[in-house]
């Protein structure tokens, strides 16, 4: 399978259960094994094969590119995301110009209300969600933030999420937004999770209802399967679907593998599983233009089985009579989607880590790789770190 055929494969429509298979590669060496076709694979992928001049073979399990920003069109020709809604955003400047390459962009200011008691407030809370909830009329940042200090309670020590958010808002607006949305996300209570957790969830005293306060905000402009299709649109990329780690390890061979699979998965788990949650989507089309505001509305409440609800439309700016949404479940079982931040799977994680520092063909990459919840532009930032200090090693070798 060409680049060209990976491109008409991924295009208009799902493909989970077309088989498809490479081009003919058996028998071909490569200098790296790529394991895995998300940001942190493909980038690797184009650097070394484009910049490196390597030749590089890309797998991936799944039957597409894109690993979980993955999008095509439903049966009604809506542009989904198979596995959740991702929005691009970024400070840095030069991800976004390293992204450029391969996308036009459409600008795009995420926003996202919670349905509270069937009421919908801003998330994150903001001085518009305090006039909302408490009937107030909150005028200034210096209001708000008086309010909030009245709510806000006294902790000795901050060490769990609730934590976090009790000493900041406290427990009315606590349980209001965040108790029974964490419960079902996590399966834990806030009081079992690390602080890190809610740290990334800002409060503002001010009217901004962006979910990102990022300077640079917008959605890839034809989806993000066509800026992987030209990301890996290169002759010294192969790429096999459908294809295990375990399997094309067998057939083919490499200098050095890249993997950005779950490092327990690599290492057989001898030291146990790295625990995940786990999430499950149900896609819904709809006979009308709109059905929400904006692009996420949450649902805290644990009445409610599902955490979100994501009208893709509000994200792609796509123009169509129908429109597509998915309702998004945590659970459990299923597809490694967010590490669970606990200090023991941390200190899980280290073991494995060593025995990484110790595998000097095999480098760990990606939101799996080193497991830690990573953005996107974050994981692109660690691909492009990456393959500099693969370039650095190469160099060293060649001086030696
Ligand atoms: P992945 O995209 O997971 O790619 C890894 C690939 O490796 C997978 O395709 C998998 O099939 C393959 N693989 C694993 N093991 C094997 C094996 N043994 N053999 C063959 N193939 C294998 N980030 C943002 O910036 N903005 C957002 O709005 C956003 N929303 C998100 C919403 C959800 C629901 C989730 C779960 C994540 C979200 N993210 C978002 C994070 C984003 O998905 C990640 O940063 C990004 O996908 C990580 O890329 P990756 O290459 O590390 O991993």
């Amino acid at each position: 399978l060409d680049a060209a055929m990976v491109r008409r494969a991924q295009s208009g429509q799902d493909h989970s259960h077309s088989p498809l298979s490479h081009r003919n590669s058996s028998g071909k060496r490569y200098d790296y094994l790529i394991v895995g076709a998300g940001f942190a694979g493909s980038v690797l992928a184009e650097r070394l094969a484009s910049d490196g001049g390597k030749r590089v073979l890309l797998c991936d399990r799944r039957p597409h590119i894109g690993g979980n920003a993955y999008d095509f069109h439903d049966a009604s020709g809506i542009l989904v995301h198979k596995y959740g809604p991702h929005i691009f955003h970024t400070n840095s400047d030069a991800i976004f110009s390293y992204l450029s390459r391969f996308t036009a962009w459409r600008s795009y200011e995420h926003r996202v209300l919670a349905d509270v008691a069937g009421t919908l407030l801003p998330i994150p809370i903001n001085r518009t969600t305090l006039n909302g909830l408490y009937g107030l009329d909150l005028r200034n940042d210096v209001q708000a933030a008086a309010f909030l200090a009245s709510r806000a309670e006294n902790l000795e020590a901050i060490i769990s999420s609730k934590d976090v958010v009790v000493a900041t808002v406290g427990s009315d607006l606590y349980r209001a937004f965040f108790e029974g949305y964490t419960r079902k996300q996590w399966g834990l209570d806030p009081s079992e999770l690390d602080k890190s957790v809610t740290a990334r969830i800002p409060t503002r005293t001010d009217t901004d209802d962006r979910y990102f306060q990022d300077s640079i905000q917008a959605m890839p402009l034809h989806g993000y399967t066509r800026m992987f299709e030209n990301i890996l649109d290169h002759d010294n990329i192969d790429i096999l679907l459908e294809a295990e780690f375990s399997d094309v390890r067998k057939d083919y061979k490499a200098a050095h593998t890249i993997f950005t699979g779950p490092i327990d998965e690599y290492y057989g788990y001898r030291f146990g599983a790295l625990p995940y949650r786990s999430l499950q989507f149900q896609h819904e089309t709809h006979d009308k233009r709109r059905v929400q505001p904006v692009g996420v509305i949450n649902y805290p409440s644990e009445e409610i089985p599902y955490t979100r609800i994501t009208e893709y439309k509000h994200l792609t700016g796509q123009v169509h009579p129908k429109t597509s949404v998915s309702y998004e479940f945590a659970c459990a079982e299923g597809d490694p989607y967010y590490p669970i931040p606990r200090p023991e799977n941390q200190a899980l994680f280290k073991r494995y880590e060593q025995l990484a520092n110790a595998s000097p063909n095999v480098t760990f990459v990606g939101r799996l790789g080193t497991y830690k919840y990573y953005n996107m532009d974050q994981v692109v930032g660690q691909a492009l770190a990456t393959y500099r200090r693969l370039q650095a090693v190469t160099s060293d070798e060649k001086v030696a």
